[in-house]
Order: C-alpha cells, then sequence, then structure tokens
C-alpha cells in the first residue's frame, strides 16, 4: 500500500516537472558520468591584435561531447554545473589543461597567452587560489600573460571578498579581466571601483555595431575610458570587416571572432602558430591597412 503510494506520488512529481526542470536533472546526471569518462575537452579561440594582426593568444574554452546526448552547447550544460557544483571539478580540469598546453605552446611563442572563464561558483570555493598556484607551478609557466575572465555575476555575490580573490590574483602575477560587458548591469563605474586589466566587451555590443551609431558612440567612450584607467579592451565575437573596421577605429586593443578563427582544437593552434611565425599577419587586417 505504503510502496504503491511512493510510487505514485513519485510519478504525480515526475509529471509535475517541466521539461526544462527534467533536462537540467537529466545534464546534471550525464555530466557526473562524463566527469569520470573524461568526456570533456577543451577547444581554444585565437585572439588577435587589431593593430598588427598578430595572433597574441587564445581563450579556453570548455565543451562536452556527451555518449548519450552527443555536443552540448555550452551555454547550456554551464549553468547546469554552476548551480549542482559541478563546475569546480570541470574548472579544475579546464585550468589543469589550459596551463599545461600553454607550456607547450610558450615553447615556441614565449609571449603566447591564455585567457581562462572563472564562474561564481568557482570563485567561492575556497580551494581556487591554492588549486592555481598548484597547476601553474607544476607546469613551469609563469602567470604573466594569463588572465583569469569572471562576469560581474562574481561581483554580485560578495564584492569584498571577490575583490580580495581578484587582487590576489593580480599579485600571483595573473591579469583579470571583466567578462560579457555590455550585458547584464555591469557599468563604467565597476571598472573604477574593481580591481580589472582587461575589459572585454560582449558580442551582442559588438554585433549592433554596425547598424547602431549610437552603441558605436557608446563603445568609443567605453574604450576610452578602459584606457584612461589603463585596461586593455578585447572584444568578442568580430564576425564581419566592417566591425573590425569601427574596432580599429575606436583603438581597440584586440579580438576575436568568426571572421578571424572559430574556437579549434590545441592542434590547429600548433598549425596557426607556425603560420603566423615571423611575418604571419591576418589577412583581414592587412586588408584593411591596404587604403
Ligand atoms: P564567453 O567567455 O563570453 O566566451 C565567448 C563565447 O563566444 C564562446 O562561446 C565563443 O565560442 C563565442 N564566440 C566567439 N566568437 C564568436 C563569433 O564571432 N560569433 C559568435 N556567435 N560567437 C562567438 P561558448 O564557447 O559557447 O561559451 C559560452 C560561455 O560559456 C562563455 O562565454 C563562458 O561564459 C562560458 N564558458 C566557456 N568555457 C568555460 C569554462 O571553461 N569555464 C567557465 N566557468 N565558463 C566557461
Ligand atoms: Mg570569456
Ligand atoms: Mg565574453
Ligand atoms: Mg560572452
Amino acid at each position: 500500500e505504503a510502496k504503491g503510494g511512493g510510487r505514485n506520488i513519485g510519478k504525480f512529481f515526475e509529471e509535475g516537472m517541466n521539461q526544462g526542470m527534467k533536462r537540467r536533472l537529466l545534464l546534471e546526471q550525464k555530466i557526473r558520468e562524463s566527469l569520470v569518462k573524461n568526456r570533456f575537452y577543451l577547444s581554444y579561440q585565437p585572439e588577435f591584435d587589431i593593430a598588427t594582426g598578430q595572433m597574441v593568444g587564445v581563450e579556453a574554452l570548455l565543451r562536452w561531447r556527451c555518449e548519450e546526448l552527443g555536443d552540448v552547447a555550452s551555454d547550456e550544460f554551464i549553468p547546469v554545473a554552476e548551480s549542482t557544483g559541478l563546475i569546480i571539478p570541470l574548472g579544475e580540469m579546464v585550468w589543469r589543461t589550459a596551463v599545461q598546453q600553454l607550456a607547450s605552446w610558450r615553447r615556441t611563442r614565449p609571449d603566447f597567452q591564455l585567457a581562462v572563464n572563472l564562474s561564481p561558483r568557482q570563485f567561492r570555493d575556497t580551494g581556487l587560489i591554492s588549486g592555481i598556484a598548484r597547476e601553474l607551478e607544476h607546469s613551469g609557466v609563469c602567470a604573466e600573460g594569463i588572465t583569469f575572465e569572471i562576469t560581474e555575476g562574481v561581483l554580485l555575490d560578495d564584492q569584498l571578498n571577490s575583490d580580495r580573490l581578484l587582487q590576489r590574483l593580480r599579485d600571483m602575477g595573473f591579469s583579470v579581466a571583466m567578462d560579457d560587458f555590455g550585458t547584464g548591469y555591469s557599468s563604467l563605474s565597476y571598472l573604477r571601483s574593481h580591481p580589472f586589466d582587461v575589459l572585454k566587451v560582449d558580442k551582442t555590443f559588438i554585433q549592433e555595431l554596425e547598424s547602431h551609431p549610437r552603441d558605436r558612440e557608446l563603445l568609443r567612450a567605453a574604450v576610452d575610458m578602459a584606457h584612461a584607467l589603463n585596461l586593455k579592451v578585447v572584444a568578442e565575437g568580430i564576425e564581419t570587416s566592417a566591425q573590425l573596421h569601427w574596432l580599429r577605429d575606436m583603438g581597440c586593443d584586440s579580438g576575436q571572432g568568426y571572421l578571424f578563427c572559430r574556437p579549434v582544437s590545441a592542434a590547429d593552434i600548433d598549425r596557426l602558430l607556425v603560420a603566423f611565425s615571423g611575418a604571419g599577419r591576418l589577412a583581414e587586417v592587412k586588408n584593411l591597412q591596404t587604403p
């Protein structure tokens, strides 16, 4: 009797869950399994100096190829990993893999840069700094030229603690970037009151550049302000030469986007490093330079 009742309640509960909840539960279970089975890996998207066309480094981006679900977009699974805490072991894998990979790239390009994303949940992990330090030491690379990208969500959580952590990372020699600028509530005043080295402009902002002259002026003001505060400006999601043109015109320092290169494997970055060594320049930038 009780058993049957429990089953009914279970069934009732399951039917009461909406599709979104079911999907999230499924994703959580599959993320756990995939962590054990090593189904996560990294893609790397090149970042280019906008004035010179040099490939300056890469951003590491987490990818998941689930045996049952196939490729799941990071925009879908990272929020689940975040809310379940699974982003902690995932983030450790990301950092360990990326910094070891950087050690290999720096053997040919000693100034090669790396950007790694950190989510708010990782920022609340008391083992974050020691884990970062341990893998850095293990890799043998120096922290200079490595940037941690964080979103404003980190600051909304606990401003004082976040600022302390940002400063600790900077004291260790890392740079910190405010990611996804232009979305959410982040404003230019954040740049003054928090210790950032890089302003990373979100792709939605970049995509408006061609059609919205007012956004252009807003971004120009943001770039000027960032530079006045000694921050570097990076644009994400550059897809057209018109966007690149505007960003050059504003003095934006570097950028990434499908116009240059999609996120690719580490082996592809190896090949790009060979192709871009010496006088190698990005064709898009070269074209812009020729009148
Ligand atoms: P994000 O850090 O802002 O990363 C940039 C996103 O824009 C990436 O999406 C990248 O593939 C995409 N992108 C780059 N260029 C273009 C372009 O020209 N056009 C378009 N449409 N998209 C472009 P992705 O890889 O899907 O990552 C989404 C977000 O997931 C990231 O946004 C980041 O917030 C998060 N994420 C990715 N990897 C990690 C990770 O290792 N750890 C954490 N905590 N978060 C991560
Ligand atoms: Mg990022
Ligand atoms: Mg971003
Ligand atoms: Mg973004």
